[in-house]
């Protein structure tokens, strides 16, 4: 029996997604509204998919400029306070983070990420308000101080993980008292997933394999001792406009479903995954170079959007919340 590993609610709607990767099914909670894969991927499995198929698409930096600038307003902290604030950045990718805020002047940054990626940023900022750390925060979280961060952040991370909770707790173990939490992360209740369904680009496993809802998000943080829950939606890394999904959904169905055809016919070769499987596989993670055009185009668009969207339902979810 599949229990929503959020609410318990043993009510559901369940569909499957199929990819290279294999066959997901996805179950989402009648109650909370969580969406989730029951069919994990392994540990062992993850770490392949990681290193050898997963990259930061390159237009990632100026998403993300536009993303922690729509977080930091939001937490409002004064440029005096800033100085004295310690960050603990979890997730880091590339480390962009710590250039957007050390331009803030903040007291101390510590990013952790398990690509090392992250060491990019060593060579371009030297600070000693600046920490890496290389790992996987399961594995490294024993080498930060409990109680220590005035501010912990994970931008997009929560979606990725297998056990969300149990790495959420471990995190929430690292502020102080009073100190806040900030997750960002898709948005299950958006337009956009309304129109996509499926077919969304961010329905994409192994990647992801939570999205959640302001609901399913509150009662987490709940569940897991924090208050003055705040959520906000937001375009966030989206960049589509509405009616451009409108357009674009019907040949997103004709794609999938020619991909299920032709993983179909090579079911042989590469259905059902096993690791070696996947190793063999040499396929290149999408990547997306945003032409200037079809930018301001959406941008464009996106003033109509404006008509249909309501306070939580963009694609991108914000969550700010303090500790006990
Ligand atoms: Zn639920």
């Amino acid at each position: 029996m599949v229990r929503c590993p959020i609410c318990r609610a043993k009510s559901y709607k369940k569909f499957t997604k199929t990819n290279i990767f294999g066959k997901y099914h996805f179950y989402k909670c009648k109650k909370c509204n969580l969406l989730f894969v029951g069919n994990l991927p392994t540990k062992k499995n993850l770490s392949i998919f990681y290193s050898k198929y997963f990259s930061l698409p390159k237009n990632q930096n100026l998403k993300n400029l536009k993303k922690f600038s729509f977080v930091f307003d939001k937490i409002n902290i004064s440029t005096e306070r800033c100085s004295k604030l310690k960050f603990l950045d979890i997730g880091s990718g590339n480390g962009e983070i710590a250039s957007f805020l050390l331009n803030k002047n903040i007291g101390k940054i510590v990013c952790v990420d398990f690509s090392e990626d992250l060491l990019k940023i060593k060579k371009k900022i030297k600070s000693k308000k600046l920490k890496i750390i290389i790992g996987d925060f399961l594995n490294i979280e024993n080498k930060l101080k409990d109680n220590y961060f005035d501010i912990v952040t994970l931008f997009d991370v929560v979606e990725h993980l297998v056990n969300p909770k149990i790495y959420l707790s471990l995190a929430i173990k690292k502020l102080k008292s009073r100190g806040k939490l900030i997750i960002t992360t898709p948005n299950i209740n958006s337009l956009n997933y309304l129109i996509y369904k499926k077919y969304w680009d961010w329905i994409s496993p192994p990647w992801h394999l939570f999205y959640f809802s302001p609901d399913s998000i509150s009662y987490l943080m709940r569940k897991l001792g924090m208050y003055k829950i705040q959520i906000y939606s937001f375009y966030g890394d989206w960049e589509e406009s509405l009616i451009f999904s409108l357009i674009k959904l019907p040949f997103e169905i004709i794609k999938y479903s020619l991909k299920i055809l032709i993983l179909y016919f090579l079911n042989n070769y590469i259905f059902s995954l096993s690791e070696k499987k996947v190793k063999k596989l040499n396929i290149s993670t999408k990547t997306y170079s945003i032409d200037k055009f079809y930018s301001s185009i959406q941008k464009m668009l996106k003033k109509i959007d404006r008509l249909f969207y309501s306070e939580l339902t963009y694609p991108h979810l914000l969550v700010i919340c303090e500790k006990k």
